[in-house]
């Protein structure tokens, strides 16, 4: 049985389209950090409330990759109008989102800049526009920083604040990085009403109310 993946050769791809993406902007010996976002975590978050139902992984290609993350961010937006709604007084509300292969369309958007995955767009989309600040957390090393915060703003999202890896985190597994970058967002105010995210180590460890998980197909989307 020799069923093609197409997504797992886009992955592959993508993978070497983000070091030659570094290999721009940095020195060769730092483009070699720049495969530490993917992960191999088998580990389920148990604070996620929402996970995409994944298809078999054979099927995975763009078009069910789409209709994935809808279906997650069809719960996602009314959670979000009802609770943008019922902004406490002096409540400052931010939702945080992981960028490869959420905000962005990093393997299945072989292309720079990235196109915004539509789905997602859409919910933060709704969210800018109702008050809520927008804050990014990748693990993408802090030398990609600037051309990540171009595309992210390019394809239409408002970055209150962009989270990359500086050189003592690339030492810290991506969850714990992750949830001390939203323990330092609340820290400025703001209460984290939702963070999304398509890998488990982009949600577990809590400070969000709500998680809500995009496909990574066993890990093949990192
Ligand atoms: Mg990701």
């Amino acid at each position: 049985m020799t069923t093609r993946r197409p997504w797992a050769r886009r992955a592959a791809v993508t993978a070497v389209s983000t070091a030659a993406l570094a290999a721009l902007v940095v020195p060769a010996e730092a483009a070699t950090t720049t495969t530490s976002t993917s992960t191999t975590s088998t580990t389920t978050a148990a604070t996620a409330t929402v996970t995409a139902t994944a298809a078999a992984a054979e099927d995975v290609d763009y078009a069910t990759w789409q209709q994935d993350c809808q279906a997650v961010m069809d719960q996602a937006l009314p959670y979000l109008k009802q609770r943008t709604a019922a902004t406490k007084p002096g409540e400052k509300q931010a939702i945080v989102f992981d960028v490869d292969n959420t905000t962005l369309e990093t393997d299945f958007g072989f292309s720079y800049p990235q196109p915004a995955n539509k789905p997602v767009l859409a919910v933060a989309k709704y969210a800018q526009e109702h008050g809520v600040s927008l804050f990014f957390v990748t693990a993408r090393p802090g030398i990609i920083a600037s051309v990540t915060d171009y595309n992210l703003d390019h394809v239409g999202y408002q970055v209150s604040g962009l989270y990359v890896r500086g050189f003592s985190d690339l030492f810290k597994d991506v969850a714990t990085y992750k949830t001390a970058q939203r323990v330092d967002i609340e820290s400025k105010g703001y209460t984290i009403i939702a963070n999304i995210g398509n890998s488990a180590t982009d949600l577990s460890g809590g400070h969000a109310e709500k998680t809500y998980k995009l496909p990574d197909y066993d890990g093949q989307l990192s």
